[in-house]
């Protein structure tokens, strides 16, 4: 890796963009690690060109860029970082001193864990750009991890699979997400790994290819008979990873071939993901329920593309996904790429996802254990959308139940809950909701108080916070009096036992 290809790369990110930054802070850099050497025998600078090349991709700002290049000088270096303060001013800093604090990360049981993986939401509620560059650094890191002993490769790649990876699966970083964690299975499961690798990149690669080329082919003549140019075509292939966990579960079966795969359609504007998809459905039939348009009513994720499955050739399914670069990029490169496409000019903390303000709040008042479960609640459970009667999309953790939706959506319907229906049959309130069901709930308009006993199964932060202050009213002032009584009871005994 060179500075010059970083540059370039940038350049054609952010046109117009002033790269001098990205050079000065190569030349302190590589003096500063001149001499040092990776464990892979490769110069030190290589693994801070990597990490600042990977931050490019991400499209990440100059600053950013410019900092994963620093990020090991103050550690590993005789510069310090006041030094980097005076050179390249205060946001640099923040950002190298971010990396510099979080330090290795070691996974050494649950306490540590638990430790840093709030050493790590901490530091991301500061400025998350200070977790693109720890991602950026860690992915080199696995992607060298040859050259360390076996014990310490296993101990990087668990560590990283329980905290790096859910985290940029948060931040919708999901591109760094499968990059780490494909790494990390064929290092931990080296067997499955590779007769996964084996299945998917060599037996079924011929077939895959001739079926796909057959679509594109067909595809490609329509296309330009409805006047649609300048389009990509990619086939989207689920890492292995994630095939792995999916064969794991069991809980369906999935073709091996047409559901790891999907064909994208990158197209200039919104007008033309519209005018591609009327295309598709004149070629082939659409399956029923299959069509999705994430366009106008995009996930509570921010994610956009309009989703169709169709009747291919030879009677295939095949599934085909629909978006804008602008949107393709953020669905890869997640939070990164929307500051890039959005943020740009606008104040930090209004460019944080709310989840992340929230943490801030949790962890002030908070021990470190107790910190983790209510992120945990929360944060990393799979998520899953369900639809109010209206249309109305809810995001819930999965196996939430009708008394978390009613809560999402209202406190007053949470209170008066009786009965719910979902997808227009009668269900209990405790019955867990699936991906995309219709939820209706039926309200007792004189109910004033909810029941405690929903408290056994709710599933949200939000629902038992409100479940426990709503009853806590009731019981509050049932027993008030009562309460009294007792105290000053008590403190007339012990007025009476001083006194002896
Ligand atoms: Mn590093």
């Amino acid at each position: 890796m060179t500075i010059e290809r970083i540059i370039k790369k940038f350049k054609e990110i952010h046109p117009g963009v002033n790269t001098a930054l990205l050079f000065s802070a190569y030349q302190l850099a590589n003096k500063a690690h001149q001499g040092q050497k990776r464990k892979s025998g490769e110069d030190y600078i290589q693994h801070s060109l990597h990490t600042a090349y990977v931050l490019t991709q991400i499209k990440a700002d100059i600053n950013t860029v410019a900092a994963g290049i620093l990020h090991d000088v103050p550690e590993d270096t005789k510069y310090t970082l006041k030094e980097i303060k005076q050179k390249f001013g205060d946001d640099i800093y923040n950002l190298v001193n971010g990396v510099t604090k979080l330090g290795t990360i070691k996974y050494r049981g649950e306490e540590k864990y638990r430790e840093n993986l709030k050493k790590m939401f901490v530091a991301m509620a500061k400025d998350v750009r200070v977790i693109f560059i720890k991602f950026c650094d860690r992915l080199h890191n696995l992607r060298t991890l040859e050259a360390l002993p076996p014990n310490k490769q296993n101990r990087i790649a668990k560590e990283t699979l329980e905290i790096y990876a859910p985290i940029a699966g948060l931040l919708g970083m999901w591109r760094l997400k499968w990059q780490m964690e494909d790494i990390c299975f064929k290092i931990l499961q080296n067997e499955e790994y590779r007769k996964l690798e084996h299945k998917y990149e060599i037996e079924k690669k011929a077939e895959r290819n001739q079926y796909f080329l057959k679509i594109k082919n067909i595809l490609y003549d329509k296309l330009s008979e409805s006047g649609i140019k300048n389009y990509e075509m990619e086939v989207r292939f689920k890492h292995l990873y994630s095939i792995y966990q999916k064969m794991k579960k069991k809980d369906r079966r999935f073709d091996e071939i047409y559901d790891v795969f999907a064909l994208r359609i990158i197209v200039p504007s919104i007008d033309d993901c519209y005018k591609t998809l009327g295309v598709i459905h004149t070629i082939w039939k659409p399956k029923t329920n299959r069509f999705k348009d994430y366009i106008a009513m995009p996930k509570p994720n921010g994610y956009r593309s309009l989703h169709t499955t169709v009747f291919g050739p030879e009677g295939k399914n095949i599934e085909f996904q629909i978006r804008t670069q602008e949107m393709h990029d953020e669905s890869i490169y997640g939070l990164s790429a929307h500051w890039y496409y959005k943020g740009k000019g606008s104040d930090k903390s209004a460019r944080q996802p709310y989840w992340i303000k929230e943490i801030l709040k949790i962890q002030k008042n908070l021990n470190t254990k107790n910190f983790i479960d209510e992120i945990k609640l929360d944060i990393f459970r799979n998520r899953i959308f369900v639809h109010s009667p209206k249309g109305d999309i809810f995001e819930l953790p999965e196996k939430a139940t009708p008394i978390d939706f009613a809560y999402a959506v209202h406190t007053d319907i949470g209170n008066k809950a009786v009965r719910a229906l979902i997808n227009d049959k009668i269900a209990s309130l405790e019955h867990p909701l699936g991906n995309g069901d219709i939820v209706e709930i039926v309200i007792d308009r004189n109910r004033k108080y909810p029941n405690k006993n929903w408290l056994k199964f709710v599933k949200t932060k939000k629902a038992k916070e409100r479940i426990k202050q709503n009853s806590k009213k009731t019981a509050f002032n049932n027993i008030k009096d009562l309460i009294k009584g007792n105290q000053k009871e008590h403190k007339h005994k012990k007025h009476h036992k001083n006194n002896k």
